[in-house]
């Protein structure tokens, strides 16, 4: 049973009285729920969990980063997400930062419905987009951006938002990101400080993100099969790591070459001794087999692990 609409709230506190009291307010008040993932210091909130099947009845990939109340980075967007952003009680005069882990439709599909949004939200400042170059089979994350919203993009009615000659309320600011095995940094403010790796997923071009914030690291894993370095260096001693269960162990073939099994969640969580896993992209066929998955993720990694539903909110003490 979902208690709160707004926010399904993960506390690393035991079930002091406290606690309780808290987690009863949650669950009773999903008016007051509405804006409360991370209304007091740093939080991640899921916006999307599943995806891309529509049965799974989960949006596709996409997270909030929290601070204090305001909803300072996206990372994704994949279909019905920009629903469950609007649920979270977030603006789109909020993020300082938009982050693409790759451009596949179900980490990218609403990025033009929040783009929209923002028409209505008085955004005043320019939104820096980062995500990973183009190839023969895939858009550079600029090319992405203008597709869509250039003066001969698909949305062109509005390129005021993006074509620098034109007069509007704000720009949007896209970069594609070269990263290798070795986090490189991307972007920073007073408040963030963002990084990225290149991780493997097939042919296509993707990134993993590193937000650090007040003290605290918070990796996104994006899709990858695991190989390679980069994915442990990214995730070392995260306060947070949200690794993408997307397949079974032992899944084989096109499967196990865009998506890393459980096994190898539990290795590089181990590896780099993160210490809060959560799973999310769970597809229908990772559905139900959470009990496997987490023995197999068990033999290797100890800490806390928690598979993720639509707006579930993980604040970081
Ligand atoms: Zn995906």
């Amino acid at each position: 049973m979902r208690l709160s609409p707004n926010c399904r709230c993960f506390f690393n506190f035991a079930s002091s009285p406290q606690s309780v009291i808290l987690l009863l307010f949650y669950a009773f008040s999903p008016s007051a729920a509405a804006q409360s993932c991370g209304s007091l210091g740093v939080a991640v909130q899921v916006l999307g969990s599943g995806g891309p099947e529509l049965q799974d009845k989960r949006a596709s990939s996409s997270y909030l980063l929290w601070e204090d109340g305001q909803a300072k980075a996206v990372i994704d967007a994949g279909g019905g997400s920009a629903l469950r952003f609007g649920e979270s009680g977030a603006q789109m005069s909020q993020p300082d930062v938009l982050l693409f882990s790759h451009l596949h439709v179900d980490h990218s599909a609403d990025f033009a419905a929040l783009i929209k949004s923002s028409w209505f939200e008085d955004r005043n400042r320019p939104l820096p987009i980062y995500g990973p170059p183009g190839n023969d089979f895939m858009p550079a994350t600029t090319e992405f951006v203008y597709d869509l919203f250039g003066d001969k993009g698909a949305y062109g009615y509005l390129s005021e938002l993006l074509v620098p000659k034109e007069q509007g309320s704000y720009k949007m600011r896209p970069h594609n990101v070269t990263a290798s095995l070795t986090p490189v940094p991307v972007f920073h403010n007073e408040s963030l400080a963002v990084s990225a790796v290149r991780v493997i997923h097939g042919g296509v071009p993707a990134l993993g993100w590193r937000i650090e914030t007040r003290g605290k690291l918070i990796v996104f894993s994006g899709d990858t099969n695991g190989e390679g370095e980069g994915l442990p260096r990214l995730a070392m001693n995260a306060d947070l790591f949200i690794a993408h269960n997307a397949v079974p162990e032992g899944a084989t073939g096109i499967e196990r070459r865009l998506h890393m099994p459980p096994s190898v969640i539990g290795q590089i969580a181990a590896d780099a001794h993160v210490k809060n896993l959560v799973l999310s992209h769970r597809m229908l066929r990772t559905l139900g087999k959470e009990a496997e998955t987490e023995a197999e993720i068990r033999k290797r990694y100890s800490g806390p692990l928690t598979f993720a539903n639509d707006l579930d909110c993980f604040p970081l003490k």
